[in-house]
């Protein structure tokens, strides 16, 4: 047995059998960190199976949000569907209110056209009672008590008087002048020597009751040939003799002075009637009783006349003197309306015929002016 040829083969082989061995070890070595690795990679694995299934769990739950989402979103589409429709409802409903708004825009204008009509009522101009510009309105169709000055609320009868006044008397506030039952202080408030009288029943002319002079018309306590101007407004047609007032009148003016007087004359009347006259000094209806305001007393006066067509010939017939009928219409000077007119009956320079004083008895004894 070459036993020591094995030996010296061992002997050689040593440092080969050493690394053998050595790297043996070494994968040994290796082998275990190896299985370390795999451990750790192995309960990495499991980790990451944990986690992908809670990642598959949150996915669930995020898929179930997303569905959930979905579904409330078409609702919400849903809704906005409805929504939509509910809008174009109701921008139909709010187109049907602008065209009623509308409808409610023209009628207001309507209104307003109306109103301006009512406004248009009004005018600027000059009024010769107020003696400046100012508004007239009209209050009504009855312009003679409705057509009013908004700054002295004259009528256009009054105010057709004092134009009468201002633009055929030059300077007639420097003259005498006496107004018979006065409603007003137009004239008065103009007139340096103005003075005034009121009918009492029962009192004697020239006497004063409360302060004011008595005085009747048909029987005047005043001298002749006293004044320059005799003012009556809506008198005479309350005067039983009409024919007496009116000679009487004439009598205390002035040659050249002037009765200067409203009173209603009708159209169309051809011939003056008497409504009611004294006789025996009891009143004789002949028409039906009328009666208009009065200043003083119960407030009524009774109409005794309605003068037509022939009252100018009838003051000439009566006077001796002419009688001129002022008719104007002038919206400018406020002055339109119904029984309106103005009369003026001058005095002649040449003396009228008439009766003394004395010879005049006045059948005046109930309350008239
Ligand atoms: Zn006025």
């Amino acid at each position: 047995m070459p036993y020591p040829k094995i030996f010296k083969d061992i002997a050689l082989a040593t440092p080969v059998i050493g690394e053998i061995v050595g790297e043996r070890d070494g994968l040994r070595d290796k082998y275990g960190s190896l299985l370390t690795e795999y451990d750790l990679l192995s309960h990495r694995l499991a980790q990451v199976s944990l986690e992908c299934d809670s990642l598959s769990s949150g996915m669930a739950a995020v898929i179930s949000d997303r569905d959930r989402i979905n579904h409330e979103h078409a609702a919400i589409l849903a809704d906005r569907d409805r929504l939509q429709k509910e809008l174009a409802a109701l921008a139909a409903d709010l187109e049907l209110v602008r065209h009623d708004l509308e409808l409610a825009s023209q009628e207001r204008d309507h209104l307003k056209q109306l109103v301006d009509y009512h406004d248009s009522r009004k005018n600027i101009g000059y009024c010769h009672c107020c003696r400046q510009e100012s508004v007239f309105q009209m209050r009504g169709e009855w312009l003679r008590d409705l057509y009013v000055c908004l700054n002295c609320s004259s009528i256009p009868r009054q105010r057709h008087l004092q134009y009468v006044l201002d633009s055929y008397f030059r300077n007639w506030e420097e003259m005498d002048v006496h107004e018979s039952s006065p409603s007003n202080n137009f004239v008065s408030r103009y007139c340096k020597n103005y003075t005034s009288s009121q009918y009492f029943q029962g009192s004697e002319a020239g006497s004063y009751v409360d302060g004011i002079r008595s005085e009747n018309l048909e029987s005047l306590s005043f001298p002749d040939n006293s004044f320059d101007l005799f003012i009556t407004q809506d008198v005479f047609e309350h005067i039983f003799n009409p024919e007496r007032a009116a000679r009487e009148i004439m009598r205390v003016l002035r040659p050249g002075g002037a009765h200067v007087f409203t009173a209603p004359k009708h159209k169309g009347l051809p011939i003056s009637i008497t409504r009611a006259r004294l006789v025996h000094s009891r009143i004789e209806y002949l028409m039906e009783a009328v009666y208009h305001g009065n200043p003083i007393g119960d407030g009524k006066a009774l109409v005794t006349w309605d003068y037509g067509d022939d009252f100018q010939s009838l003051m000439n017939r009566w006077t001796g003197c002419s009688t001129t009928n002022y008719i104007t219409r002038d919206s400018a000077l406020g002055i339109d309306g119904e029984f309106i007119d103005v009369f003026v009956t001058r005095k002649n320079f040449s003396i009228p015929p008439t009766r003394s004083k004395k010879s005049l008895k006045s059948t005046q004894g109930i309350k008239t002016v």
